[in-house]
């Protein structure tokens, strides 16, 4: 029984132990040929695919696999979308596919001698509650007892101050896969606090993929010949050749049908000038968040596989005027974090150094007297250490009430109760002892946040001392629970079985769903404004369109997705 740290990245996941000598990223996958020497031995594509005979693949081989793939399925998390299509059209349930990734991660730790049962999972900084709550399901539905989920950039610091204690303001850069996030945490006293973050949802080592790409394709002529599966193999390579750009000053691209091309990293560096000019922006709108200039950071600390490219790097040590730090990891250095906080909370690594903090606020949705409005009610503050315990006395609003619901809310007391960053975990009835009497009804409320990642809900009657209700809130299952039974059975039956059945989701037009899953996943998160904005829209048409709207529909998102084909 141990207690891991997970970093379920967009592109790729890591799975992490501490043992007294450090965290330790495992090795849960196997990258064949070049991919092994370049840093990616410890993690694992977060990809899925199905093959046509039903057998499941994950990691390194769903990757390579010409159809059938499931990819980038946490960004799917922040959308309203349930459903997750491969390029033919085939549909999962984005919680099954999730799951079974997260299944998998438990089987690969498994392998490795670990028997990971408990788990602290990381989120986007600035990930909404929804978002949130998808990834605590999914992971619980995978198998692991959640003790608690951090964010990304608090994970990276703790990794770094981990080694170079002390209060200090770090500035974390993380460039993946599809985003990159800047973040400005201060540590004091042990916590981490996120001063300010700021980011570029849409840009990530994807970018820098298509820019390679177009730049080889331009001296292509004709690529009518080739399969899916070329196409397929043509995009592996790319990022393969951007990869060893990283260490190398040429390299050699393969095409389909035999011919080659050189690049060197001079021509691969020209081409994404003006990707990494973007993360400028970011940067300084963090410094000025702050109120404060370059001077005023003590570590710059970058994460990602971006981060390694290495003008990425000469760029933000240029514009913060410091040399980022060496020895953490950029693939790794998230999910190293988690496993330290795995073992803070579990007891094992005692340490004044840093703490695991709540990244948001717990609290209950209550009436405010004044106002007579709905409110979140805070009892455990945002950045309070875990463990957390807190009480506080609620009345009804009306005297005679016979009844009252007690919601558990999670997000930012800040905001509207009712913005999507707060999500009810869970709620109940209870009944009032006291309704119609000259009693008032008052009740205490405690709420505590153990270690175990679970929330002890206790309301007790103030005039009686009488317990009114005692619960446990964990996973946060705000869904139809039957059918998150249901997935998490098909998901954990596909793992141990290596098989899984039709698609969880049949789409009733595969073209339309091919459409909307290129729309979605290799489109949309790519562009900026206006144009994101139209083929959303025309994707919302042809969702909702019925049968006689459907061939304009599909026409529609056919055309405004054509000048993008180099992305899909
Ligand atoms: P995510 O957080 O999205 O899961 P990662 O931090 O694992 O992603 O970063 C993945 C991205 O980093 C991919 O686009 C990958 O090609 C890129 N990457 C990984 N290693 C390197 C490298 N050495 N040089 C350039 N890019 C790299
Ligand atoms: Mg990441």
């Amino acid at each position: 029984m141990t207690a891991i740290g997970i970093d379920f990245g967009t592109t790729n996941s890591v799975v992490a132990t501490w043992d007294s000598t450090g965290p330790e990223a495992l090795s849960i996958d196997t990258p064949s040929g070049e991919w092994s020497t370049l840093g990616f031995d410890r993690v694992m594509p977060s990809v899925f695919a199905r093959a046509a005979d039903g057998a499941v693949q994950f990691g390194w081989e769903a990757k390579r696999a010409d159809v059938g793939r499931f990819e980038a399925v946490k960004r799917l998390f922040a959308t309203q979308q349930s459903t997750v299509s491969d390029d033919e059209g085939g549909a999962f349930a984005v919680e099954e596919v999730a799951t079974m990734l997260f299944a998998e991660m438990k089987a690969a730790a498994a392998r490795q001698g670990v028997d990971a049962t408990q788990a602290v999972v990381t989120v986007p900084a600035n990930s909404r509650g929804v978002a949130r709550h998808r990834t605590k399901i999914c992971a619980g539905m995978g198998g692991f007892e959640v003790l608690t989920l951090i964010n990304e950039p608090t994970a990276a610091a703790m990794t770094y101050a981990a080694r170079h204690p002390g209060d200090q303001q770090i500035l974390v850069f993380d460039w993946g896969g599809g985003t990159l996030d800047v973040t400005i945490l201060r540590s004091v006293g042990g916590i981490f606090m996120e001063q300010a973050s700021k980011g570029l949802p849409t840009k990530g080592g994807l970018d820098f993929d298509s820019r390679l790409r177009k730049l080889v394709l331009e001296t292509v002529s004709d690529r009518s010949s080739w399969t899916p599966a070329d196409r397929h193999r043509f995009d592996l390579d790319i990022e393969l050749a951007k990869i060893k750009l990283s260490d190398q000053e040429f390299t050699v691209i393969q095409l389909p049908g035999g011919d080659s091309r050189r690049i060197t990293r001079a021509m691969f560096e020209d081409s994404v000038e003006s990707l990494i000019e973007e993360a400028r922006r970011p940067i300084e709108q963090c410094l000025r968040d702050i109120g404060a200039g370059p001077g005023a950071i003590d570590s710059v600390v970058m994460v990602g596989g971006t981060s390694k490219v290495p003008v990425v790097r000469r760029f933000v040590g240029e514009l913060l005027d410091r040399d980022p730090e060496v020895g953490v990891d950029p693939m790794t250095a998230v999910g190293e974090g988690a496993a330290i906080a795995a073992a803070i909370l579990t007891g094992r690594l005692e340490t004044n150094d840093f703490f695991v903090s709540t990244e948001h606020a717990l609290g209950t949705v209550a009436v405010n007297p004044e106002t007579a409005k709905r409110e979140f009610s805070e009892l455990i503050p945002r950045n309070h250490k875990l463990p957390a315990s807190k009480t506080d006395t609620y009345v009804p609003v009306h005297a005679e009430q016979e009844s009252v619901a007690i919601k558990v809310i999670e997000g930012d007391p800040e905001v509207d109760v009712d913005h999507p960053e707060n999500v009810v975990l869970k709620e109940w009835v209870i009944e009032l002892p006291g309704a119609g009497t000259s009693e008032t009804g008052a009740f205490d409320m405690t709420y505590e946040y153990a270690v175990d990642g679970i929330l002890r809900v206790k309301v007790t009657d103030v005039a009686t001392g009488r317990l009114m209700l005692e619960d446990d809130v964990s996973y946060g299952v705000t869904q139809d629970r039957r059918k998150l039974v249901d997935i998490a059975d098909r998901a954990r039956r596909a793992v141990d079985g290596g098989s899984t059945e039709s698609a969880s989701a049949v789409p009733s037009d595969p073209e339309a769903a091919k459409l909307l899953q290129r729309a979605h996943v290799k489109v949309i998160p790519f562009l900026d404004g206006e144009e994101a904005d139209a083929i959303r829209a025309a994707a919302a048409e042809l969702e909702s369109a019925g049968p006689d709207e459907l061939p304009a529909a599909k026409e529609s998102v056919r055309n405004l997705l054509s000048p993008y084909s180099y992305l899909f």
